[in-house]
């Protein structure tokens, strides 16, 4: 997998577009919250999150807390795991077992059509897979990108700029520390 992609599997990559509607853009580099204009007219909420109408219980209130909580329990804050623990039981959530070829797997489903149900549901299947913990956030742009490396250790959006979102923060950081190296070296000697 090239180091820029990002898109998480199955329905945690809708959990990781909805962390990513709160971003810092490359051009501005402003905080920018694109909740409220996205819930404010249908169509636009569509080309967002075309699988997953918003119901009236969706409110921008309450999808920005979702949003905040699940960007703490990504940067592994024991905040957000809390936090998680109370959505799991605030949201309507049904267990079901399905068969999948010779294996039996329990499914967490949201059991009303709500879509802070369905992300709820999606990281709670995400945590049991294991492939919650590849979902991060970059610990400078804080952008919301799926690991797809072998062994996990992935911690920047990306060390290259792959396209669009890609701000290669790896390589910014490596230069900040490379440069930091040698000011020092210039100041002690
Ligand atoms: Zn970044």
């Amino acid at each position: 997998m090239p180091d820029h992609n990002q898109t998480a599997p199955g329905d945690l990559e809708v959990v990781r577009r909805f962390i990513n509607t709160w971003s810092i853009p490359n051009d501005t580099r402003e905080e920018t919250d694109a909740l409220p204009q996205l819930a404010g007219s249908p169509e636009l909420w569509r080309t967002g999150f075309p699988e997953n109408a918003r119901a009236r219980v969706d409110t921008v209130s309450r999808l920005q807390r979702l949003r905040t909580d699940l960007r703490r329990a990504c940067r592994r804050e024991v905040s957000g795991e809390d936090a998680l623990n109370e959505w799991f039981s605030t949201a309507e959530l049904s267990v079901k077992v399905r068969s999948i070829g010779d294996a039996v797997k329990l499914i967490v489903e949201p059991s009303e059509a709500s879509f802070v149900g369905y992300v709820v549901a999606g990281v709670a299947n995400a945590i049991a897979s294991g492939e919650w913990l590849r979902l991060k956030t970059c610990p400078d742009c804080q952008w919301a990108f799926y690991d797809h490396t072998r062994n996990g250790t992935k911690r920047w959006c990306g060390m290259t700029k792959g396209g669009p979102e890609g701000r290669a923060c790896g390589t910014i950081a490596k230069v900040r520390a490379y440069r930091a190296r040698e000011e020092k070296k210039g100041s002690t000697g």
